[in-house]
């Protein structure tokens, strides 16, 4: 059934939900020493594990209880794909109430990026985005947008990701959904994913990348929590007339409010932010809109990723040409603004960017 017919209902709660001293305080409430909430931040933080048979320096009689009540199973892998010769990785997870959502993991030379979602669907409706198109079914919980990072650096610790045993160095929240349209359990899910081993999982909070439509409150919101995450911002296009079709989202906050926010959260994080830009063949790829992109551009911190468009099912629109492609990247670069052209890891397992769309697939 697809997820859009099932009643959303909110996932447990789980100790991934709460800081150090919320877990020990609701160790307490369950009636248990205020430390086993330690003992079980460490068994799923830095052992990855929330098997309570594993728990052994917790009394038998009081594993069961505890796990039940901070460590429930949230989410069930339903389909693993993988390509590129096992290196990347694509999790369909269903969530305690039906929902899907997917995560992408990706092994490369020295790193390895977890892709993850933030929200079941997404409500931003870009017209190019499979998500887009499934509309929003719920917003993640903390825990279950960390899941998807320990379920990653479980199967890297098991040495099941060829190239041996390793360690998620980088989440980037661009998966299912809009990271700042559900801003504070994203921002919960932050700390969990940076806190220090065995507080969270001790991924550094310089390689945490949040990407948004644009949400100029959250923006701000976000620049003023002293952060050091990267911001990424999803243009598409230069001009407003065309953003406004491409990010709905843009008519009501425009482009240069959007470029102003990113350029006071780059000043406020000390980060140069990321401007995304998924080449579409015929609509954003021109050279005035290169030349355009660059005189906006020109002069702040800024990187710009250009992806080419992964077009969806019964899509309108196509990725651009390479060679204008090519064209584009150099008009950029002409005006000294650093760029590189996104890879498209993933692509054969529908993983590669705006490609994920677990909610339109039978369950
Ligand atoms: N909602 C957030 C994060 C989700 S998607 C955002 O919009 O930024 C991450 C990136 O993939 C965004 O830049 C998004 O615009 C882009 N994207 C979505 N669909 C795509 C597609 N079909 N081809 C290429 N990039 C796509």
């Amino acid at each position: 059934m697809p997820v859009g017919q099932h009643a959303a209902a909110r996932p447990p709660q789980h100790l991934a939900d709460l800081g150090p001293a919320e877990r020990r305080a609701e160790a307490e409430r369950l009636g248990h020493q205020r430390f086993r909430a330690d003992q079980l931040s460490r068994h799923y933080f830095a052992r990855l594990t929330d098997d309570p048979a594993a728990m052994t320096d917790v009394p038998a009689a009081a594993r069961g209880a505890l796990a039940e009540a901070l460590l429930p199973r949230l989410l069930t892998a339903e389909r693993e794909l993988s390509c590129d010769g096992g290196q990347t990785r694509k999790t369909l997870w269903r969530a305690t109430d039906g929902s899907y959502v997917e995560s992408v993991l990706m092994r490369y030379p020295g790193r390895v990026t977890m892709c993850v979602s933030s929200q079941a669907g997404c409500g931003m409706a870009c017209p190019f985005c499979a998500t887009g198109q499934a509309g929003l079914t719920r917003n993640l919980s903390a825990a279950e947008i960390v899941a998807q990072v320990v379920a990653g650096a479980r199967a890297l610790a098991a040495g099941e990701v060829p190239g041996g045993p390793g360690r998620v160095s980088n989440v980037v929240f661009m998966g299912m959904g809009e990271p700042l349209a559900n801003y504070s359990r994203v921002l919960s899910a932050v700390r969990r994913i940076t806190d220090p081993v065995p507080d969270g999982l001790g991924v550094s909070r310089r390689a945490v990348t949040i990407s948004t439509v644009g949400l100029v409150p959250a923006i701000g919101r976000l620049a003023a929590e002293g952060l050091p995450v990267r911001l990424a911002v999803s243009l598409h296009a230069p001009d407003d007339e065309l953003r406004d079709e491409l990010v709905p989202v843009n008519k009501r906050w425009k482009i240069a409010e959007v470029l102003d926010a990113a350029w006071a959260y780059a000043a406020a994080s000390g980060r140069r932010v990321s401007v995304e830009y998924a080449m579409i063949r015929d609509v954003n790829d021109q050279a005035w809109r290169a030349e355009a992109l660059a005189r906006l551009l020109a002069s702040h911190p800024v990187h710009v990723n250009l992806i080419p468009l992964n077009p969806t099912p019964g899509s309108r629109w196509t990725a651009s040409d390479p060679g204008v492609a090519a064209e584009f990247t150099q008009r950029l670069e002409r005006r000294g603004i650093p760029v590189t052209m996104r890879d498209t890891r993933g692509r054969e397992i529908d993983g590669a960017c705006g490609q994920l769309a677990a909610a339109s697939r039978p369950s």
